[in-house]
């Protein structure tokens, strides 16, 4: 038994998110948590929101609401809809945690110690109306270049040009509307990120297993000079950690916090802390998942996210963790995944277009999203979710494959024998032969799941079934039980065996619908088949079952093309 640390990418606070967020990591985290739980392996899956840096402000100032209540609201809504598309975390954190204060602090602490934080006096806008420092988003103006009215003091998003609070003309507070902007001078501690640079490539050196996707796009940023730059970890903002030598002020830094990048990451930790105590579990349990020093030495560390995020975890986390001298577990494996689409253009929030998580669940059963999203994972290039598509693989691999497998069965066995699993007759040869074509399946799709791949691990999920529909017309045993009862026995037996084998197999991507396959037969839950044939032979003659609703219902054209139209979005 291994035990393995699987982390997803922290969602940012301010809203619902989108199908493309959810399948470029916490959903493929989930299937892969979910598969090393019920190969027996010890798994810890941890996932928090990321609740800090300005936009959590703005949009608390939009609500009306104060930041903190803000966040308490959000996190809630995004926890309920992770559940709703049963992601089955550990623990879902807060990044606003006390536990995370506390860490940030201490590592902040032992960075400076180890002479990897320097103090830098710049200028800064200052608001005296608003009594406060403003960040480059807080200021908008006159764009220089378009001459739209709204540009932020970062970019312009009418002409997307990239600017400095100081392009502006006729700058403006964004909070109260103040023109009375003047430069002051403040100081911020900055990481001396370009000192590690020797270590990080020491250390992605070592990672010849990750995909290349992953270890390119940390070595670009390692060797571009513009990558690895000393990077600023504080802020002149209310909401935040704020900013302290581990247990100790830090004098001049006094009402600063965190920036938001360098406490997220320490959030993956945070988060295991705050597992801990919600289970009343004391500090070694925690700890024995990240220190190498108190029993993380066996430990497996995964973590997934979109490529967007690779720099972040390849340099920026790890310099944390390299920097504080102590033995915190890194990373040992990175998937990263690259986007989706829809339609063939971008999931668009300000658009309103594309399917965001809460409009999927009350829309459809959230296994037809799983499914149709890990069949499609934008694993090797970008993915398309188009209506078509998804219809197509719902109706073809849900309904008519395992759906109608199930049906089947069910309602044969319920007709003929009744509501009991019929005794009588033996398996033979068409049985054995399903035996060996299982066998080596099975193995093919595990070793596809060791590996992460999770594309190639759903197609081979689908062969599986279609293995079961094609036996089933085969054997026949609606024609069969016209001359031999035993031998129509026989293979019912052996069918419901294998909707039995079925339930363990999917549940990794399908966990209601494996549910649902079980609770017919009367379980709540089945063993990972080591042995296929001992698999196959675990229901015993007399096993009660009922006959389940339809597992999968059909998306007929009409259905499909008022889905298609209701979220083309407001400029489709
Ligand atoms: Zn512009």
């Amino acid at each position: 038994m291994a035990r393995i640390l699987i982390t997803s990418a922290l969602p940012y606070i301010n809203g619902v998110k989108h199908l493309g967020n959810l399948v470029g990591s916490q959903l493929p985290a989930d299937v892969y948590a979910r598969y090393m739980r019920a190969r027996g392996h010890e798994v810890l899956f941890i996932c928090a929101t990321d609740e800090h840096g300005t936009p959590a402000e703005l949009a608390a100032a939009r609500t009306g609401e104060t930041v903190a209540d803000y966040c308490a609201r959000l996190w809630g809504v995004q926890k309920a809809l992770a559940d709703g598309f049963r992601l089955s975390f550990d623990h879902y954190g807060r990044s606003s945690s006390p536990q995370n204060h506390r860490l940030t602090q201490h590592f902040a602490g032992r960075l400076a110690d180890a002479g990897l934080i320097s103090e830098v006096t710049e200028k800064q806008i200052y608001s005296p109306a608003d009594g406060r420092f403003l960040p480059d988003r807080y200021i908008e103006g006159t764009c220089p270049n378009c001459g739209y009215p709204r540009a932020r003091g970062d970019q312009c998003e009418n002409c997307t040009k990239q600017l400095d609070p100081t392009d502006l003309i006729e700058p403006r507070s964004a909070i109260s509307g103040s023109t009375d902007l003047e430069v002051r001078e403040t100081s911020h501690l900055y990481l001396r990120q370009s000192l590690m640079r020797d270590r990080l490539r020491a250390w992605i050196d070592t990672k010849t297993d990750w995909p290349v996707l992953s270890t390119s796009i940390a070595r670009k940023w390692l060797d571009d000079g513009e990558g690895l730059q000393d990077r600023s970890i504080t802020r002149d903002l209310d909401w935040g950690i704020p900013v302290r030598r581990g247990d100790e002020p830090w004098p001049g830094m006094e009402g600063k916090v965190f920036y938001v990048w360098f406490d997220a990451p320490i959030e993956y930790i945070g988060a295991t802390a705050e597992w801990a105590d919600a289970n009343g579990l004391g500090e070694t349990a925690w700890r024995r998942w990240w220190r190498e020093d108190e029993g993380a030495g066996d430990v497996t560390y995964v973590e997934f996210m979109g490529k967007d995020n690779v720099p972040f975890h390849t340099l920026s986390f790890p310099a944390t963790i390299l920097g504080s001298g102590e033995p915190w577990k890194l990373v040992d494996y990175i998937k990263s995944f690259n986007y989706l689409n829809y339609e063939g253009g971008k999931f668009s929030t300000s658009e309103g277009r594309g399917i965001f998580m809460d409009q999927a669940l009350e829309t459809l059963p959230s296994d037809t999203w799983r499914w149709w999203l890990m069949a499609n994972v934008p694993e090797g290039s970008d993915a398309n979710f188009t209506w078509e598509s998804f219809q197509a693989q719902v109706n073809k691999d849900l309904a008519d494959v395992l759906g109608n497998f199930v049906s089947r069965v069910t309602k044969f066995a319920a007709a003929r024998f009744g509501e009991a699993v019929p005794a009588g007759g033996a398996y033979g040869p068409a049985e054995a032969a399903v035996i060996a074509d299982l066998t080596a399946r099975i193995a093919a799709y595990e070793g596809f799941m060791d590996a992460m791949e999770l594309r190639k691990a759903a197609q081979e999920l689908r062969a599986i079934w279609v293995v079961g529909n094609e036996y089933l017309q085969a054997a026949a045993p609606w024609t069969a039980i016209k001359t031999d009862e035993g031998r129509a026995a026989a293979i019912t037996r052996f069918s419901f065996n294998l909707i039995r084998l079925y339930a363990s197999l999917s549940r990794p991507f399908l966990p209601d619908a494996a549910d649902a396959m079980l609770a017919a037969l009367g379980l709540t839950d089945a063993d990972w088949p080591t042995d296929v044939a001992a698999a196959l032979e675990v229901l015993p003659a007399g096993q009660g079952f009922t006959v389940p609703p339809v597992l999968f219902a059909k998306i007929d054209d009409a259905r499909a093309a008022e889905l298609a139209a209701r979220f083309a979005g407001r400029q489709g």
